[in-house]
């Protein structure tokens, strides 16, 4: 189970580095908030109470100049949005509430995450400053007063934190079912290999709701897991009038797609990929899901023992952006390997839920700068701060550096791989997001 994230926004100055370093218990090499220092470390492990996280600093680089100023906290409030389980907004009580900070707030807001409103500098003891009173109107709830000098009120927003943390059984019970959908032009073999599988198995259907034409999920459990196959409008009850609106349309397969966690891309064997197989490849690649690309057809097939290979060679040439899904040989008319499918569909299905810690990311990229030099320009060499992952399928990393503009694409590419060779990661795309520092 992946470890919750909390992450830290709020403007500078406001003693965020200080607080993220009392909370995760270890002293920093630079903790004055002074605007455009660089931080060192912006990610730490915590404990509290028994309770593990992630802490991620996400203004560990902030802009020199004011103008840049609300930019760079939409920017920030973006990452933790996208990335946090909880998210932990900073402010400080000797400012007050200023305009950024009610605008970050609005955006947290919208996001409907839990946000924890910490209202920083409030050193001494006793009762409730007045001034932590403005803050309610920021519409985040009770403010939590703390001093990340000394340490106090911290414990109350460690529980609020523990407290907002997903549910253990919550997080485990959204990865147990696998939803697969089946895509690929018409007569391409989907409503065959959709009825093998189902003819094997004890199948559950459900009506979808809220879909205009009226779609009917399959789920089953065997000894592999628990699938739901979603039915791409009327599969299972096929009809010359679907398959002419098909003709027409992709719209059911994208409708397939937002809602699976596997795609199955059906290739008609005999006629190779086309230009339609193409479009519909690249509909599963564009919304970031795991891919399994499925050869149909294939007893129809003349073959020796070089043909899979050859075919194998052909696919990765024509779907050259899908070089991370694997490739299956069957036949939906015989049965033969659609077993093997499950196996599949649970490791690609793994992989794009992997979760990678910063460590982790951090040593394997300096491992591969060392091994290739970043690029340079006239003379201005890319410099790459650090990585972290921000989210799950598929993996989404993000990569801080000196200069977006030197990070060409054949650098983000060396990257990918070497993430690749690490972990391997087949079957899901993975999105890289460059930011640059301020
Ligand atoms: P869909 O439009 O993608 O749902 O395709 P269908 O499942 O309706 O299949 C189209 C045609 O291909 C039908 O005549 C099927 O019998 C045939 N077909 C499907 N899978 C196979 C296969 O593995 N081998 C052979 N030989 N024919 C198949």
């Amino acid at each position: 189970m992946p470890k919750p994230l909390v992450a830290i926004v709020g403007r500078p100055n406001v003693g965020k580095s200080m607080l993220f370093n009392k909370l995760t218990g270890r002293r920093a090499a630079i903790v004055e908030d002074t605007p455009g220092v660089t931080r060192d470390r912006i990610y730490g492990d915590c404990d509290w109470n028994g309770r593990e996280f992630e802490l991620v600093d996400t203004g560990g680089i902030e802009p020199n100049t004011d103008s840049e100023m609300l930019q760079f906290m939409r920017r920030q409030a973006e990452l933790a949005i996208a990335a946090a389980d909880v998210i932990v907004m900073v402010t400080d009580v000797k400012t007050g509430v200023t305009a950024a900070d009610q605008d970050v707030a609005n955006m947290l807001l919208r996001s409907r995450k839990p946000v924890c409103l910490a209202v920083n500098k409030c050193d001494s003891v006793g009762p409730t400053n007045p001034d932590v009173y403005e803050f309610y109107a920021l519409g985040l709830g009770d403010p939590i007063e703390v001093s990340a000098v000394h340490g106090h009120g911290t414990g109350d927003l460690l529980d609020w934190c523990v407290a907002h943390f997903p549910a253990p059984s919550e997080q485990e019970d959204e990865g147990e079912v696998i939803n697969v959908a089946i895509i690929g032009k018409p007569n391409v073999g989907k409503s065959s290999l959709l009825n093998r599988i189902l003819g094997q198995e004890r199948v559950i259907v459900s009506n979808v709701a809220g879909t205009t034409r009226d779609a009917i999920d399959s789920y089953f459990e065997n000894e592999f897991g628990k699938y739901r196959f979603i039915d791409t409008a009327g599969m299972r009850r096929k009809s010359k009038v679907d398959d002419a609106i098909e003709k027409y349309s992709n719209l059911r397969s994208i409708a397939a797609i937002e809602r699976a966690d596997v795609c199955l891309i059906l290739i008609d064997a005999v006629e190779g990929v086309t230009e339609q197989d193409t479009k519909i490849a690249g509909l599963a690649h564009e919304a970031g899901k795991a891919s399994i690309i499925v050869v149909n057809k294939w007893d129809l097939v003349d073959k020796d023992t070089n043909t899979m290979a050859e075919k194998t060679a052909e696919i990765r040439r024509d779907l050259s952006y899908l070089t991370y899904a694997p490739i299956i040989f069957l036949s939906a008319l015989t049965g033969q390997r659609v077993g093997k499918l499950y196996e599949r569909i649970n490791a690609v299905a793994n992989q794009s839920a992997m979760r990678i810690t910063t460590g982790m990311l951090n040593s394997i990229l300096e491992d591969a700068t060392a091994r290739v030099q970043p690029p340079t320009d006239k003379g201005r060499r890319l410099k790459i701060y650090y990585m972290t992952q921000v989210g799950v399928k598929p993996p989404h990393f993000v990569i801080f550096c000196n200069d977006a503009r030197l990070f060409h694409f054949s650098y983000q590419r060396y990257l990918e791989n070497q993430l690749r060779g690490v972990f391997g990661l087949e079957g899901t795309p993975i999105r890289l997001t460059i930011r640059q520092k301020g």
